[in-house]
């Protein structure tokens, strides 16, 4: 299958304004070089700590706020230099699931108000909005009698389906989905997850899938990237990230998926301390100062990510050939 989204070498910065004359100062890197492709029909997990970039990401990739550099396509076209009306047709192609579905439907629209906006501003005419509605509201598990209530009297899972319903009433090709599970109960996170998964099949929908936990992308995505300080420091196919993950940060995000065997556990990393600040990034590997596997030129060199096996990428200096050579050198002076 085809690229449907390709990211190349993405930078957000946001400046940081300082004194009368509001001089930029410095800048927040909160997105520092990040590429990858998503192909139709796959989900690409983005993961990562809070902090790391990921929304940011998204929206970047979304183009709802300005990117710095790089270059963001979709099928094929670049979308930093469409205009605002070329954008806002293409955006029918793209849309976003947000996190928290209190904050992201207004309590005070009905749910048929908050259907028919997406309708309404891509020129869907009324008397076919009734049945896109109704539809849409089917395949999310929503009973059409909802359609006039309001967004307050629902549940938080119920409220998600809704955020669902309105991203997918255009027929997007691509779901943005951020942290869409994270504010719900455990035990409706399945559901929804569930639902994302149909729905994929059912409407050959591509995903860009953000979470913090990866237990969470663990049964949803074919992809996996890992997000630290603005960078991608491993990408691979999902079962190679869950069985022979490679960077020392995946490997403790992977560690903190609760397991009901704890015997299991045998060295397991827990993260120390908090993600660096973007503003002023460490000279070398932006995990050094957690890692407990960091090494002398960790600290001043900053590692590139690498083609591991195919098309598993890390970037550590565990794998670099600079770091192979040093031990080859060291067997063969003892
Ligand atoms: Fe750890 Fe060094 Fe690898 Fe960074 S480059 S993750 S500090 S071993
Ligand atoms: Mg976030």
């Amino acid at each position: 299958s085809k690229p449907l989204l390709e990211v190349k070498d993405l930078k957000i910065y946001f400046p940081i304004k300082k004194g009368i004359r509001q001089k930029v100062a410095s800048h927040v890197k909160a997105v520092d070089g990040v590429s990858f492709t998503i192909n139709e029909g796959e989900t690409l997990g983005l993961v990562g700590e809070s902090g790391c970039g990921k929304s940011t990401t998204g929206r970047g990739v979304a183009q709802l706020l300005k990117t710095t550099e790089g270059k963001v396509l979709f099928q094929g076209e670049s979308l930093q230099e469409l205009s605002v009306k070329e954008m806002r047709s293409r955006r029918k192609d793209m849309q976003l699931v947000f996190q928290d579905p209190y904050a992201s439907l207004n309590p005070r629209l009905t749910v048929e108000q908050i259907l028919a906006e997406p309708l309404k501003a891509h020129g869907v005419e009324r008397n076919k909005r009734r049945k896109l509605m109704e539809d849409i509201m089917e395949v999310c598990g929503l009973n059409k009698n909802y359609l006039h209530r309001y967004a307050h009297e629902f549940s938080g899972g119920q409220r998600q389906r809704i955020g669902i319903a309105r991203a997918l009433i255009l027929k997007p090709k691509l779901i943005i989905a951020d942290e869409p599970v994270a504010a719900l109960d455990v035990s409706i996170q399945a559901q929804i997850l569930n639902l994302l998964k149909d729905l994929q099949e059912g409407f050959g929908l591509t995903y860009l899938f953000i979470s913090h936990d990866l237990s969470v992308v663990q049964h949803l995505c074919n992809r996996v990237a890992v997000m630290y300080l603005g960078r991608i420091v491993e990408i691979g196919e999902a079962d190679k990230i869950f069985e022979k993950r490679l960077h020392p940060y995946t490997e403790s995000l992977i560690d903190a998926i609760p397991i009901s065997n704890p015997r299991k556990r045998k060295e397991r990393i827990i993260l120390q301390g908090d993600v660096p600040s973007p503003v002023d990034p460490p000279k070398g590997c932006a995990f050094v100062g957690r890692c407990p596997k960091v090494m002398a030129h960790c600290h001043t060199e900053r590692p590139e990510l690498m083609e591991h096996s195919d098309g598993h990428h890390v970037a550590c200096h565990l794998y670099s050939l600079e770091n192979k050579s040093v031990e080859v050198s060291s067997c063969s002076e003892s």
